[in-house]
């Protein structure tokens, strides 16, 4: 069962002011604590939920990010060493090098 963490909106209990509950996923979200009935709130997953922000951040994560540029044509704005910039539908020559990218 996953992990979820929840918050209290107002004053904290001895639960603290951040706590752990395991539920299904079909369970509805908490709205009370369970220790002391006051409301909280659900937090994203710290731990599940990392999305990197920047293209540099993607880039070091590996990741090709193409961005919609005009019919067909997308812009490779993690482009890595020789990648063509900008990626053209129909021409296959200028897509990523993904052989280069993936070294393990
Ligand atoms: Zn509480």
């Amino acid at each position: 069962m996953p992990i979820y963490e929840y918050e209290h909106i107002e004053a904290a209990c001895s639960l603290g002011p951040v706590f752990e509950v395991e539920q299904t996923v079909r369970e509805e979200r908490l709205r009370a604590c369970p220790a002391c009935g006051r409301p909280v709130r659900k937090l994203i997953s710290r731990s599940s939920f990392s999305v990197p922000k920047s293209n540099g951040a993607l880039k070091d994560l590996g990741f090709t990010k193409l961005v919609k540029r005009d019919n067909g044509v997308y812009e490779n704005v993690t482009a890595r060493g020789t990648d063509s910039r900008y990626v053209h539908r129909d021409r296959p020559e200028t897509l990523p090098d993904l052989k280069k990218t993936i070294s393990d």
